[in-house]
Protein backbone atom coordinates (compact mmCIF):
# COMPACT_ATOMS: atom_id res chain seq x y z
CA UNK A 1 0.00 0.00 0.00
CA UNK A 2 1.32 3.36 -0.75
CA UNK A 3 0.59 5.19 2.38
CA UNK A 4 1.25 8.79 -0.43
CA UNK A 5 3.25 11.17 1.89
CA UNK A 6 5.79 11.89 -0.13
CA UNK A 7 5.85 15.67 -0.51
CA UNK A 8 4.57 15.63 2.75
CA UNK A 9 6.63 17.58 6.17
CA UNK A 10 5.77 15.86 9.72
CA UNK A 11 7.06 17.48 13.09
CA UNK A 12 7.46 14.33 15.11
CA UNK A 13 8.00 16.11 19.13
CA UNK A 14 10.43 13.37 21.15
CA UNK A 15 11.96 11.59 18.12
CA UNK A 16 15.48 10.76 19.05
CA UNK A 17 14.08 7.38 20.85
CA UNK A 18 11.37 5.11 21.77
CA UNK A 19 8.02 5.53 20.28
CA UNK A 20 8.97 9.18 18.38
CA UNK A 21 12.00 7.78 16.32
CA UNK A 22 10.18 4.95 15.12
CA UNK A 23 7.39 6.86 14.16
CA UNK A 24 9.66 9.51 12.34
CA UNK A 25 11.76 6.43 10.81
CA UNK A 26 8.70 5.27 9.54
CA UNK A 27 7.27 8.17 8.36
CA UNK A 28 10.40 9.02 6.18
CA UNK A 29 10.23 5.27 4.89
CA UNK A 30 6.81 6.06 3.01
CA UNK A 31 8.45 9.19 1.81
CA UNK A 32 7.86 12.44 3.97
CA UNK A 33 10.26 15.01 4.81
CA UNK A 34 10.71 14.42 8.71
CA UNK A 35 11.66 17.05 11.15
CA UNK A 36 13.14 14.89 14.22
CA UNK A 37 13.68 16.54 17.60
CA UNK A 38 15.29 15.77 20.73
CA UNK A 39 16.66 18.13 23.24
CA UNK A 40 20.26 17.17 23.06
CA UNK A 41 23.06 17.75 19.36
CA UNK A 42 24.45 14.29 20.02
CA UNK A 43 21.25 12.88 20.22
CA UNK A 44 19.30 14.53 17.52
CA UNK A 45 22.61 13.99 14.96
CA UNK A 46 22.77 10.45 15.49
CA UNK A 47 18.84 9.94 15.01
CA UNK A 48 18.93 12.28 11.85
CA UNK A 49 22.47 10.15 10.33
CA UNK A 50 20.36 6.69 11.05
CA UNK A 51 17.31 7.70 9.83
CA UNK A 52 19.15 9.37 6.86
CA UNK A 53 21.13 6.31 5.56
CA UNK A 54 18.37 4.08 6.26
CA UNK A 55 15.39 5.47 4.54
CA UNK A 56 17.59 8.03 1.72
CA UNK A 57 14.80 10.22 2.88
CA UNK A 58 14.52 13.95 3.63
CA UNK A 59 15.16 14.29 7.60
CA UNK A 60 16.11 17.87 9.18
CA UNK A 61 17.23 18.20 12.86
CA UNK A 62 15.71 20.16 15.36
CA UNK A 63 17.18 20.53 18.99
CA UNK A 64 15.28 21.80 21.69
CA UNK A 65 13.04 21.07 24.54
CA UNK A 66 9.60 21.35 23.03
CA UNK A 67 7.36 21.50 25.69
CA UNK A 68 9.23 25.38 25.99
CA UNK A 69 6.71 27.89 24.30
CA UNK A 70 10.04 29.36 22.53
CA UNK A 71 11.15 26.54 21.13
CA UNK A 72 7.67 25.85 19.86
CA UNK A 73 7.13 28.98 18.17
CA UNK A 74 10.83 28.52 17.07
CA UNK A 75 10.53 25.24 15.17
CA UNK A 76 7.57 26.23 13.28
CA UNK A 77 9.46 29.30 11.70
CA UNK A 78 11.92 27.40 10.96
CA UNK A 79 10.30 24.80 9.06
CA UNK A 80 7.01 26.77 7.45
CA UNK A 81 4.68 24.16 5.57
CA UNK A 82 4.30 21.24 8.67
CA UNK A 83 1.35 19.17 7.25
CA UNK A 84 1.59 16.19 9.83
CA UNK A 85 2.43 17.00 13.46
CA UNK A 86 2.82 13.87 15.78
CA UNK A 87 2.94 15.16 19.38
CA UNK A 88 5.02 12.79 20.98
CA UNK A 89 6.74 13.87 23.49
CA UNK A 90 5.88 13.07 27.07
CA UNK A 91 6.88 11.67 30.54
CA UNK A 92 6.40 9.65 32.90
CA UNK A 93 6.88 8.97 36.76
CA UNK A 94 5.84 6.03 39.38
CA UNK A 95 4.92 8.02 42.13
CA UNK A 96 1.85 7.49 45.26
CA UNK A 97 -0.47 10.04 45.18
CA UNK A 98 0.14 11.62 48.53
CA UNK A 99 3.71 12.18 47.40
CA UNK A 100 2.65 13.86 44.20
CA UNK A 101 3.32 17.85 44.80
CA UNK A 102 1.80 20.95 42.81
CA UNK A 103 4.73 21.57 40.73
CA UNK A 104 4.77 17.87 39.47
CA UNK A 105 0.61 18.25 38.39
CA UNK A 106 1.94 21.63 37.09
CA UNK A 107 4.88 19.88 35.02
CA UNK A 108 3.06 17.02 33.65
CA UNK A 109 0.37 19.55 32.51
CA UNK A 110 3.08 21.56 30.82
CA UNK A 111 4.98 18.91 28.96
CA UNK A 112 2.45 16.22 28.03
CA UNK A 113 -0.09 18.48 27.02
CA UNK A 114 0.02 22.15 26.49
CA UNK A 115 3.06 21.32 24.57
CA UNK A 116 1.02 19.63 21.78
CA UNK A 117 -1.29 22.06 22.49
CA UNK A 118 1.23 24.96 21.83
CA UNK A 119 2.45 23.42 18.64
CA UNK A 120 -1.22 22.28 17.29
CA UNK A 121 -2.09 26.14 17.81
CA UNK A 122 0.84 27.03 16.18
CA UNK A 123 0.60 25.17 12.77
CA UNK A 124 -3.18 25.05 12.15
CA UNK A 125 -3.26 28.45 10.22
CA UNK A 126 -1.30 27.11 7.73
CA UNK A 127 -3.11 23.59 7.79
CA UNK A 128 -5.93 25.79 7.33
CA UNK A 129 -4.87 27.47 4.30
CA UNK A 130 -3.79 24.08 2.66
CA UNK A 131 -6.99 22.41 3.92
CA UNK A 132 -5.17 19.95 4.56
CA UNK A 133 -3.50 18.39 7.99
CA UNK A 134 -3.19 16.15 10.31
CA UNK A 135 -2.57 16.57 13.80
CA UNK A 136 -1.92 12.95 16.15
CA UNK A 137 -1.85 13.16 19.85
CA UNK A 138 0.22 10.47 21.47
CA UNK A 139 -2.15 9.35 24.41
CA UNK A 140 -2.09 5.78 26.43
CA UNK A 141 -4.19 3.29 27.51
CA UNK A 142 -4.22 4.81 30.79
CA UNK A 143 -5.92 7.79 29.42
CA UNK A 144 -8.68 5.38 29.87
CA UNK A 145 -7.55 3.11 32.59
CA UNK A 146 -5.99 5.79 35.16
CA UNK A 147 -3.25 4.29 36.45
CA UNK A 148 -3.15 4.30 40.33
CA UNK A 149 0.66 4.28 40.47
CA UNK A 150 0.98 7.64 38.28
CA UNK A 151 -2.71 9.46 38.37
CA UNK A 152 -1.03 12.64 37.12
CA UNK A 153 0.14 10.98 34.17
CA UNK A 154 -3.30 9.24 33.35
CA UNK A 155 -5.02 12.71 34.07
CA UNK A 156 -2.64 14.31 31.37
CA UNK A 157 -3.47 11.11 28.66
CA UNK A 158 -6.94 11.69 29.51
CA UNK A 159 -6.70 15.68 28.26
CA UNK A 160 -5.01 14.79 25.12
CA UNK A 161 -8.21 12.90 24.37
CA UNK A 162 -10.56 15.85 25.15
CA UNK A 163 -8.24 18.78 23.50
CA UNK A 164 -7.76 16.10 20.01
CA UNK A 165 -11.77 15.46 20.27
CA UNK A 166 -12.53 18.61 20.60
CA UNK A 167 -9.91 20.02 17.99
CA UNK A 168 -11.14 17.74 15.32
CA UNK A 169 -14.34 19.03 15.63
CA UNK A 170 -13.64 22.87 15.53
CA UNK A 171 -12.04 21.61 11.96
CA UNK A 172 -14.91 19.82 11.13
CA UNK A 173 -15.97 20.14 6.95
CA UNK A 174 -11.80 20.97 6.59
CA UNK A 175 -9.04 18.03 4.88
CA UNK A 176 -7.27 18.29 8.28
CA UNK A 177 -8.02 15.23 10.75
CA UNK A 178 -7.28 15.47 14.44
CA UNK A 179 -7.06 11.77 16.28
CA UNK A 180 -5.71 10.10 19.59
CA UNK A 181 -3.79 7.42 19.00
CA UNK A 182 -3.59 5.08 22.62
CA UNK A 183 -0.10 2.91 22.78
CA UNK A 184 -0.53 0.10 25.38
CA UNK A 185 2.79 -1.12 27.52
CA UNK A 186 5.93 -0.53 24.87
CA UNK A 187 9.30 -1.38 25.08
CA UNK A 188 10.81 2.31 24.40
CA UNK A 189 13.73 3.61 25.95
CA UNK A 190 12.17 4.62 28.83
CA UNK A 191 9.71 1.15 29.78
CA UNK A 192 12.86 -0.86 28.49
CA UNK A 193 15.37 1.30 30.99
CA UNK A 194 12.72 0.92 33.68
CA UNK A 195 11.87 -3.10 33.63
CA UNK A 196 15.92 -3.37 32.89
CA UNK A 197 16.54 -1.46 36.06
CA UNK A 198 13.51 -3.74 37.79
CA UNK A 199 14.94 -6.36 36.51
CA UNK A 200 18.80 -5.95 38.07
CA UNK A 201 17.53 -4.62 41.29
CA UNK A 202 15.26 -7.76 41.80
CA UNK A 203 18.00 -10.35 40.84
CA UNK A 204 14.91 -11.45 37.89
CA UNK A 205 15.84 -11.70 33.43
CA UNK A 206 13.98 -8.77 31.79
CA UNK A 207 11.71 -11.88 30.21
CA UNK A 208 10.46 -12.82 34.16
CA UNK A 209 10.11 -9.01 35.27
CA UNK A 210 8.08 -8.92 31.62
CA UNK A 211 5.56 -11.82 32.61
CA UNK A 212 4.75 -10.89 36.40
CA UNK A 213 4.14 -7.22 34.66
CA UNK A 214 1.53 -8.55 32.65
CA UNK A 215 -0.01 -10.87 35.21
CA UNK A 216 -0.14 -8.70 38.37
CA UNK A 217 0.30 -5.08 36.84
CA UNK A 218 -1.93 -5.17 33.43
CA UNK A 219 -3.74 -8.57 33.99
CA UNK A 220 -5.91 -7.40 30.82
CA UNK A 221 -3.25 -7.23 28.14
CA UNK A 222 -4.57 -9.53 25.39
CA UNK A 223 -0.61 -10.16 23.79
CA UNK A 224 0.57 -10.88 27.19
CA UNK A 225 3.75 -8.62 26.07
CA UNK A 226 5.20 -5.38 25.96
CA UNK A 227 4.11 -3.96 22.38
CA UNK A 228 6.83 -2.85 19.79
CA UNK A 229 8.15 0.76 18.56
CA UNK A 230 7.26 -0.01 15.65
CA UNK A 231 3.37 -1.59 15.95
CA UNK A 232 2.87 2.08 17.23
CA UNK A 233 4.72 3.38 14.26
CA UNK A 234 2.55 1.41 11.65
CA UNK A 235 -0.82 3.00 13.14
CA UNK A 236 0.33 6.22 13.39
CA UNK A 237 2.01 6.34 9.58
CA UNK A 238 -1.94 5.25 8.37
CA UNK A 239 -3.55 7.75 10.22
CA UNK A 240 -1.27 10.74 9.20
CA UNK A 241 -1.50 9.43 5.88
CA UNK A 242 -4.38 11.23 2.86
CA UNK A 243 -5.72 7.18 2.94
CA UNK A 244 -7.21 7.92 6.77
CA UNK A 245 -8.65 10.35 5.38
CA UNK A 246 -12.21 9.53 6.98
CA UNK A 247 -10.39 8.89 10.48
CA UNK A 248 -10.76 11.80 12.53
CA UNK A 249 -11.75 13.10 16.00
CA UNK A 250 -11.29 9.10 17.14
CA UNK A 251 -9.39 7.57 19.66
CA UNK A 252 -7.14 4.69 18.18
CA UNK A 253 -5.95 2.17 20.12
CA UNK A 254 -3.06 -0.15 19.69
CA UNK A 255 -2.99 -1.13 23.12
CA UNK A 256 -2.35 -5.12 22.75
CA UNK A 257 -6.10 -4.90 24.09
CA UNK A 258 -5.18 -3.72 27.68
CA UNK A 259 -8.36 -1.92 27.65
CA UNK A 260 -11.36 -4.01 28.26
CA UNK A 261 -13.41 -2.68 25.92
CA UNK A 262 -15.03 -3.95 22.63
CA UNK A 263 -14.61 -0.52 21.24
P1 LIG B 1 10.91 7.60 25.62
O1 LIG B 1 11.25 8.18 26.95
O2 LIG B 1 11.41 6.25 25.28
O3 LIG B 1 11.32 8.59 24.46
C1 LIG B 1 10.85 9.90 24.48
C2 LIG B 1 11.71 10.75 23.57
O4 LIG B 1 11.30 12.10 23.80
C3 LIG B 1 13.19 10.70 23.88
O5 LIG B 1 13.88 10.89 22.67
C4 LIG B 1 13.36 11.89 24.82
O6 LIG B 1 14.69 12.39 24.83
C5 LIG B 1 12.42 12.87 24.18
N1 LIG B 1 11.90 13.91 25.04
C6 LIG B 1 11.33 13.78 26.28
N2 LIG B 1 10.96 14.99 26.73
C7 LIG B 1 11.28 15.88 25.76
C8 LIG B 1 11.15 17.28 25.61
N3 LIG B 1 10.61 18.00 26.60
N4 LIG B 1 11.56 17.87 24.45
C9 LIG B 1 12.09 17.14 23.45
N5 LIG B 1 12.26 15.80 23.54
C10 LIG B 1 11.86 15.20 24.67
O7 LIG B 1 9.31 7.69 25.55
P2 LIG B 1 8.24 6.68 24.93
O8 LIG B 1 7.98 5.59 25.92
O9 LIG B 1 8.61 6.34 23.54
O10 LIG B 1 6.93 7.61 24.96
C11 LIG B 1 6.54 8.43 23.87
C12 LIG B 1 5.09 8.80 24.05
O11 LIG B 1 4.30 7.62 24.07
C13 LIG B 1 4.79 9.55 25.34
O12 LIG B 1 3.86 10.57 25.11
C14 LIG B 1 4.18 8.47 26.23
O13 LIG B 1 3.31 9.00 27.19
C15 LIG B 1 3.46 7.63 25.21
N6 LIG B 1 3.21 6.25 25.66
C16 LIG B 1 4.24 5.42 25.95
C17 LIG B 1 3.95 4.13 26.37
C18 LIG B 1 5.03 3.15 26.72
O14 LIG B 1 4.73 2.12 27.33
N7 LIG B 1 6.26 3.38 26.30
C19 LIG B 1 2.63 3.70 26.50
C20 LIG B 1 1.61 4.59 26.19
C21 LIG B 1 1.91 5.86 25.77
Amino acid sequence: MDLQLSGKLALVSGSTAGIGYAIAHTLAQEGASVIVNGRTQAGVDEAVDRIRSETHGTVHGYVADLSRPEAATEVVRLHPGINILVNNLGIFEPKAFEDIPDEDWMRFFDVNVLSGVRLARLVLPEMKRANWGRIIFISSESAVQIPTEMIHYGMTKTAQLAVSRGLAESVAGTGITVNSVLPGPTKSRGVGDFVADMARASDKSFEQVEAEFFDHVRPTSLIKRFGTPQEVASLVAYVASPLASATTGAALRVDGGVIKSAF
